[in-house]
């Protein structure tokens, strides 16, 4: 079995989420009292957060590289952050660290790609709607991706996830705000799919609302965190 290193508590609501669905994935496949060789290095989110607002991602890469260098120590195979926008900072990570870091776009994307889906809506935060890091990845990997355009919808979006979702607090006229958006961007971009850019949106929303298919960055990061956790090679 291999061991995952991953950064997490960005926020907790979404890690735990990681926690369990891990273990339980890993049991179903090896059995017995299988469970999973994990290292999570949970960090204080409200640290983190003050710095994203400051927009001091150097900052915050430098902390996320001195992680993965203690997890790299501790002999974890491949590492994992467990959140969408900590990934504007994955490829300083990928060129610093020896070890493999398992993205979370490219993930959701195969998934996009395997069920014959290529254009895509992205709802995330508002750093993973309106830059590139997210979007370019998954346009690298084939995908035609569309955010909403409007900035008050991007807030709106933006804000329940950080006052909200993180926070563990899930409210019906949130989930209506949500399906409303995505129903508007699948009238004016004929959008086949959507991305759920944001670990925590899960939470709130489920595919059955909704007439398109949902590819849930939570889900498919999981789904392929376990099947680097059991690998053979
Ligand atoms: N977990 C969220 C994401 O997937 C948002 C919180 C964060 O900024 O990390 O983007």
């Amino acid at each position: 079995m291999k061991t995952v290193g991953i950064i997490g508590g960005m926020s907790y609501q979404s890690t735990l989420h990681y926690y369990q669905r891990i273990n339980e994935q890993v049991n179903e496949k090896l059995g017995g009292l299988a469970s999973a060789k994990l290292l999570i290095y949970n960090v204080d989110f409200e640290e983190i957060r003050k710095l994203m607002i400051e927009e001091k991602w150097q900052s915050i890469g430098n902390i996320l590289l001195e992680i993965s260098r203690k997890l790299e120590q501790f002999g974890v195979d491949y590492i994992a952050i467990a959140t969408n926008t900590i990934h504007k900072v994955a490829s300083f990570l990928e060129e610093n660290i020896s070890i493999p870091l398992i993205h979370i776009s490219d993930c959701v994307a195969k998934k996009c790609i395997e069920n014959n889906i290529k254009k895509v809506g992205v709802l995330g935060t508002r750093y993973t709607m309106t830059e590139e890091f997210v979007i370019d990845r998954l346009r690298r990997n084939g995908l035609e991706t569309f955010t909403p355009n409007d900035i008050s919808d991007i807030l709106t979006i933006d804000n329940i996830i950080f006052y909200e979702l993180c926070k563990g607090v899930i409210k019906n006229s949130s989930k209506k705000i949500y399906i409303n958006i995505i129903n508007n961007m699948i009238k004016k971009y004929g959008i086949e799919g959507i991305i759920f850019g944001c670990t925590e949106i899960e939470m709130l929303i489920s595919e059955k609302e909704l007439s398109i298919p949902v590819f849930d960055t939570t889900k498919e990061h999981i789904n392929t965190i376990v099947e680097h956790i059991v690998e053979k090679r």
